[in-house]
Order: structure tokens, then sequence, then C-alpha cells
């Protein structure tokens, strides 16, 4: 119990690793009930938001860390991101079967995050794992180079524990380093045993699928919250999911973010004709939800701009800014600095360049 303990803690710091400073804390109102639709005929882990349509709604400091959706078509299942781990994606099949006899055949990934796509090869049956373009260029990219980083970083650490224990000579040190040991050995061999399985079929603006009775929307609104994320829409259920183009009473993690494009990519999403929207990371949410995380946004920014016109540095933003009251009750409250810093930076770089001194003349174009 307790190496299964220690494993999932070496599990959050690679989270950590790979999200920044991404806080192992759970998203306040997660536990709150559906909004949108109830949650009836599900098996204990789904919600049911519609017909044949379920949610894996999870906390963040689990295995899974974002959550999955799940769409019963007429030839399989669709899944709508994969979770953290393979073992956390062998416990979403199992949830599956619990309500339909029919295998998983597509994955969709949201984008390239780890905790969106890492559960991938739970899926054996899969006969198309679906992203965007840039989803799947980031895979190869970012994911692919920072998993054989960690691979190496965690072989280190045991060869480095295994020095320890050899030049050690109190027995209980001995014995609480064997336990270190054992414990970093199993997450080597579950690091190493993880594939990144990238998309083989990608979009650059929509992708329809028409499965049986249901017809499906992929679709890629702007960047946002990667350069790459997709949303799948099914217009007669009014049902859209986000991925983390939507943390839902939560701040965002912006580490690889563009807020001013997220906030243009938010308001094509709420052009959707849809009632219910379920977010990367917190409880399944309504319009109004997506609206209220959208003003965030707009807020941060409110907040962030005049001190950009007025010239004042990153550092003087971080110390005078307070996240405003009204978001006291979201999560991932330690994503406030690197949100004042992404937005920061956006509005920096998109400041107009400052003119030339002297009125030097406008450079002649080259041929
Ligand atoms: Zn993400």
């Amino acid at each position: 119990m307790l190496e299964r303990r220690n494993e999932l803690i070496l599990l959050v710091a690679w989270v950590l690793l790979l999200a920044a400073a991404w806080p192992a804390a759970s998203v306040p109102g997660q536990e709150k009930p559906v909004a949108a639709a109830p949650n009836s005929a599900a098996p204990a882990g789904l919600q049911k938001i519609a017909d044949d349509i379920y949610v894996r709604v999870v906390s963040p400091d689990g295995e899974e860390v974002a959550n999955s959706g799940v769409v019963i078509l007429g030839s399989g299942v669709l899944l709508f991101d994969s979770h953290f781990t393979p073992e956390a994606g062998a416990d979403l099949e199992e949830l599956i079967k619990g309500v339909t006899a029919q295998p998983v055949r597509y994955i969709v990934n949201s984008h390239f995050h780890a905790d969106h796509t890492h559960g991938n090869q739970a899926f054996g049956t899969a006969r198309q794992i679906i992203g965007s373009t840039l989803a799947r260029r980031d895979m190869l990219q970012k994911d692919a180079p920072a998993l054989n980083r960690m691979q190496a970083i965690a072989q280190k650490q045991v060869e480095q524990l295994a020095r320890e224990l050899s030049l050690e000579s109190n027995p209980g040190k001995q014995e609480a380093l064997r336990l270190q040991l054992k414990t970093h050995q199993a997450f080597m061999r579950r690091l190493a045993s993880l594939r990144i399985l990238v998309p083989s079929l990608t979009l650059d603006d929509s992708l329809t699928i028409i499965d049986g009775e249901r017809e499906l929307n992929l679709l890629y609104l702007g960047a946002g919250h990667t350069e790459g994320d997709i949303v799948l829409y099914l217009p007669r259920e009014k049902v859209a999911f986000l991925g983390d183009l939507f943390f839902n009473d939560a701040l965002p993690n912006v580490e690889d973010a563009s807020p001013l494009e997220w906030m243009d990519t938010l308001r094509e999403v709420l052009k959707l004709d849809a009632a219910t929207f379920v977010p990367g990371h917190g409880r399944i949410g309504t319009r109004q939800d997506v609206e209220e995380f959208l003003g965030y946004l707009e807020d941060l920014k409110a907040l962030v701009a005049p001190a950009v016109k007025r010239g004042e540095s990153l550092e003087q933003v971080v110390n005078d800014s307070r996240l405003p009251a009204k978001y006291d009750g979201f999560g991932f409250q330690n994503f406030f600095p690197a949100n004042l810093q992404k937005m920061y930076a956006e509005l920096k770089a998109a400041q107009p360049a400052a003119a030339p001194r002297g009125g030097a003349k406008k450079k002649e174009a080259r041929p």
C-alpha cells in the first residue's frame, strides 16, 4: 500500500515536471452535482449526460488526472481523451464494459498533454487515434522528448540509490533505502513500458464522423490552451467536449497557452448550439460556466494590460496583482503567478514597437 502511494507521488512529480507548476490539489466544486443533465443508469465512475454519452469526471490528484468522454456509436465506442497512465486507461476500459459490449474504436486526443494521451496504449481495439495536426506535431516534438528525459532521470535516481545502498552500513537506513529503491525501480519500469501513440488521423479544421445514428463533429476553433486543441461537438444532443480549453471552477494551466487567442477561441466555442460543456478538469459545466471561465481570462487581461501600458516590469505585476475575490473558490490557485506571467508576455509582445529614434529612414526592401 505504501509502495503504491510512493509510486503515485512519483507520478504526481512527473505531472509537475511536464506541466511546470501543476499543483496536486483538487478542483473545488468537482463534487457538485451535474447541472446539465441527470446522472441516471450509469455505473459508479461514469456520469451519463445523454443516451450513450458518458463522462468520467476525475480528481486531478489521482492517476487519471484529466476527464474522459465516452460516446457509444453504431460500430464501437469513441473515447475523448485517455487519462494520464495506461493503468488509468485500463480502468476506464473496464468502466466502459459496464455500459456497452462494443469495443473502443476511436480515440480522440483533445491536445498533446500527457494527462489526456498517455492512456492511449490501453485501448488495443482502437483503429484510429484522431487529433489535430498540431497536437500530433507536439506529441512528437515535445511529449516524446519529455518522456525520454524523464526515463533518463528515473534511471539516474535508481543508480544513485543503488550506490547509496552499497555504501550504507546502518541496517535501519539500509532498509529505508531498499524500500526507496524498490519504488523507484517500479516507477522506472512503468516509464519504460509507456509508448507515445500519436494520432494517425489528423485534422486542421473539422472532421465529421457519422456512425450509426450518431453524428459527431471534431472542430479546430483556434489556439488556446495549446496550439492544437480540438472540440468534440454533438449537435443533436447539444453536448460539447472542450478538453483543456475549459477549466471549470479552476485557474488554467497556461504552460503552452496563448491567453489572448484562447479568449477568441472560447467566443467561437460559445457560438455552438450546446447546453452541456465538458471540461478537461473540473465538473461538467453549463454555458454559464464557460462564460465565467472566459470572464476569468478577460479579468486577467484587464488586470495586466494597464501595467504593461505603464511599462511596469513582470516582477512588479506579479507582486502587485491579487486574484479577484470572486475567484477565491477556484482550484489551482497556485497557477495565478504563471497566469499573470503568460498574459504579461503576450500583451508585451502585442505592443507596437517603439518608433526608431531620430526618424531613421525605412530600409529599402531587398529584391
Ligand atoms: Zn492540457
